[in-house]
């Protein structure tokens, strides 16, 4: 899922306060490190986008590592959450940022929800600009596995839960535009057809 806090420095007050080199630079190598990551995260019309990926079965060295890679690039596409199947790995596993803690959750599944819901606005490393409402349950407890293949329960609320519940969608196939209200996802789509013309 990306990260919809805006940097809000830009409000035109500072125009006169010029960054000083090493800033622009760490700038520069931000916005490179970010394009690289989402070079690698699969874009609206990849059809691995909407597969439903396969219990992992083996906690081995090679989930380990394809999990640290996925959160170096979650962290270099400014992202708080990405799922395997955003990188083409059709396995039931995602990473996401909780409470400052980076956790792989491994076969995830929601055994408890909240009735209480709430709609708030998501946007997601594969659908470009693209950011809907999504009414979601407040609250979840998730029982999954770590990278390891301990046993890990937890009780998500605000925004830990909706990342947590984004990510899970992916794994069944599932994007935030199936989850919006009509016209949103209308919108969404006018705004993804350019990018499906360049991809094909
Ligand atoms: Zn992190
Ligand atoms: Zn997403």
């Amino acid at each position: 899922m990306a990260d919809d806090h805006d940097h809000d420095h830009d409000d035109g007050q500072d125009d006169d306060v010029e960054l000083d080199e090493a800033e622009a630079r760490a700038n520069v190598e931000h916005e490179l490190r970010k394009r690289v990551a989402l070079s690698q995260i699969r874009q609206y019309g990849d059809p691995a986008l909407r597969m439903r990926a396969a219990e992992v079965l083996a906690f081995d060295d090679e989930l380990g590592r394809v999990a640290e890679r996925m959160i170096a690039i979650m962290h270099d596409a400014d992202g708080v959450g990405l799922a395997a199947t955003q990188i083409g790995v059709l396995r039931r596993f995602f990473v996401f940022h909780d409470a400052g803690e980076d956790r792989v959750l491994v076969n995830p599944v929601i055994t408890l929800a909240s009735k209480e819901s709430e709609t708030d606005e998501e946007g997601c490393l594969s659908l470009g600009p693209v950011r809907v409402d999504v009414e979601r349950p407040v609250g979840v407890t998730i029982e999954a596995r770590d990278a390891a293949g301990e046993p890990v329960s937890l009780e998500l609320e605000g925004l830990a839960a909706r990342v947590a519940q984004h990510e899970l969608d992916h794994l069944d196939g599932k994007l935030v535009i199936d989850r919006t209200d009509p016209e949103s996802r209308r919108e969404a789509l006018r705004q993804l057809r350019p990018r499906l013309l360049l991809a094909g």
